[in-house]
């Protein structure tokens, strides 16, 4: 399950936010200052919301430590004002986004998303439609384990780890067949192929990996049915 941690001491604020970020599935984690904020962050959430007026220790502070813990828990800042936001970026304490209150809850839903769908450590979720054990060399579909070959597993591994985005042929050849001669792509696309049908895509209309002409692939995080 994914969690977030949500740090914010105002509890009129804090008390809405974390219902819907539990109807939305997430498990929260709610701290109402920066001294609880980095307790909450020794437990490693996949996500931190984290207001930046907190009593005892700032946002900004938290964040800083919570980078310098090592953590890359994406880092999503609240403030009242923008003006602070600029010294939160641009000194660079590690925040990766920010909202500005007072903010509509639909928005800052959508910008948790954005930012989970950035961290691979999400990707590993197990609320993922397809799930990989880069490690282990095994791959889930649906909680279904896939019966892959090691050349489906890297190819799969590397279209999932760079979802969303096009990885050319060129690159799949380099990073998965360790070769740098592109004269054929045969092999990538017959792989390809058996891949689409063992995540049960169609060909004609693939809901995981798509065909991206002239370019390469794209590994789209598909709907659970
Ligand atoms: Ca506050």
């Amino acid at each position: 399950m994914t969690r977030v941690l949500l740090a914010e001491d105002d509890p009129t604020i804090s008390d809405p936010l974390a219902r819907a970020l539990r109807r939305e599935g997430y498990e929260v984690d709610v701290r109402a200052d920066g001294r609880a904020a980095l307790d909450g962050a020794q437990e490693a959430p996949d996500l931190v919301v984290l207001d930046l007026g907190l009593p005892y220790i700032d946002g900004l502070e938290v964040c800083r430590r919570i980078r310098a813990g090592g953590s890359t828990a994406p880092v999503l800042i609240l403030t009242a004002r923008a003006d602070e936001v600029d010294t939160v970026v641009g000194l660079d304490a590690g925040a990766d986004d920010y909202v500005t209150k007072p903010f509509r809850l639909a928005e800052l839903l959508a910008r948790v998303r954005a930012l989970l769908r950035r961290n691979p450590n999400e990707q590993a979720g197990d609320n993922e439609v397809v799930r990989i054990d880069a490690d282990g060399r095994r791959a889930w579909f649906n909680g279904e384990e896939l019966q892959l070959t090691a050349k489906e597993f890297d190819l799969l591994r590397v279209l999932v780890r760079d979802q969303g985005k096009v990885v050319s042929r060129e690159a799949l050849m380099r990073e998965v067949w360790e070769t740098s001669w592109y004269g054929s792509t045969k092999t990538l696309d017959m792989h390809i192929s058996v891949l689409r049908k063992k995540l049960g895509d169609d060909a004609a209309h693939p809901r995981c990996i798509a065909t991206v002409r002239g370019v390469g692939f794209r590994f789209e995080r598909p709907e659970r049915d």
